[in-house]
């Protein structure tokens, strides 16, 4: 992902003047083949629209997505559709994302009808992914609605399988679950990449879940991206101070581990008007002249970690 930017355009005021909502400005990175690239950060941060643009399902305006060598940006809408099968996508919301009048059968088929694979082969294939997700079978003639949250999102990773991907880009793909079930659909997706090879994107405002499935991270703040690294290096040593505040939140359960609680004063800035220089700098305990004035770039603090903060310079 080199220097992608997506920025939706508003009117505001009297004279009616065209402004921009800046819902991602400048994100690279890159995911390396076989592992989980968890996306953390609060709601409104971008991390969807990353994850959108990655997938293809909207366009940048600005930057390019590479997929194995091959820059997606540039392929032409019939090119793009035959290399779509390679990457599939996974929602937050299993009540949402399955059309309610289609059997299951007919919602795992979609992609595979879409790319022309022959009836014969679609139905052992809808058995095989059913089985493959730890749902029975049988299910394929029943309706969303004779199912539980869970079982749904299996529903959906099951389609989101069919035409054998390479990425599978899952945004906050547990997020809708209730905690106990949380963990059964994080451990199938697990198996699933062990089995299968697969690459993931896993985009998640939950910092457990994220620490628990990702091997390397990334932490957005106002549709930039302040800190990339390896999971342990980003929960031992987190460099920058939102990512520092966002792991101190989270609940440990052993209490003599327990950091020291950072909390952030004020409200996220709207994408709209962002702020100046350090677009953390409103909110940073640590913020200091330069970062008012100046914009942080990416830097290598440690191998395999980055992070965009004046206090590394
Ligand atoms: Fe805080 Fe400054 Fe670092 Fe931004 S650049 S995170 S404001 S210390
Ligand atoms: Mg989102």
């Amino acid at each position: 992902v080199k220097n992608v930017k997506k920025f939706f355009p508003f009117k505001k005021g009297w004279f009616r003047s065209k402004q921009f909502v800046k819902a991602v400005d400048g994100v690279s990175f890159s995911i390396k083949e076989g592992e989980t690239f968890g996306l953390v950060g609060e709601s409104g941060c971008g991390k969807s629209t990353t994850g959108r643009m990655i997938m293809n399902l909207i366009q940048p305006t600005e930057g390019e997505v590479w997929f194995n060598g091959i820059n997606l940006t540039e392929l032409s809408p019939e090119q793009l559709r035959k290399k779509r099968r390679d990457f599939q996508m996974v929602f937050q919301d299993p009540y949402a994302s399955l059309n309610p009048r289609l059997k299951v059968s007919d919602i795992i088929q979609e992609p595979m009808v879409i790319h022309g694979i022959k009836k014969e082969e679609r139905i052992h294939r809808i058995s095989e992914l059913l089985e493959t997700v730890g749902l029975h079978s049988e299910y394929a003639d029943r309706y969303p609605h004779e199912f539980s949250g869970g079982q749904r999102q299996r529903i959906g990773i099951a389609r989101a399988l069919a035409l054998n991907p390479k990425l599978i880009v899952a945004d906050e793909p547990v997020s809708a679950l209730d905690v106990s079930i949380q963990s059964q659909v994080v451990n199938l997706l697990q198996d699933l990449q062990d089995e299968f090879g697969l690459t993931y994107l896993f985009i998640a405002h939950d910092l457990s879940v994220i620490e628990h499935i990702s091997h390397r991270i990334g932490v957005m703040y106002l549709g930039k991206l302040v800190e990339v690294a390896n999971k342990d290096s980003l929960y031992e040593k987190p460099l920058h101070p939102y990512t520092q505040a966002l792991i101190s939140a989270v609940p440990i359960p052993n209490p003599r581990l327990k950091r020291e609680r950072i909390v952030l004063k004020g409200d996220i800035p709207s994408p709209a008007n962002p702020p100046s220089g350090c677009p953390f700098h409103t909110r940073c305990p640590k913020a200091f002249n330069r970062c008012k004035i100046e914009v942080p770039i990416m830097k290598k603090v440690y191998p395999d970690h980055v992070v965009a903060c004046h206090l590394y310079d």
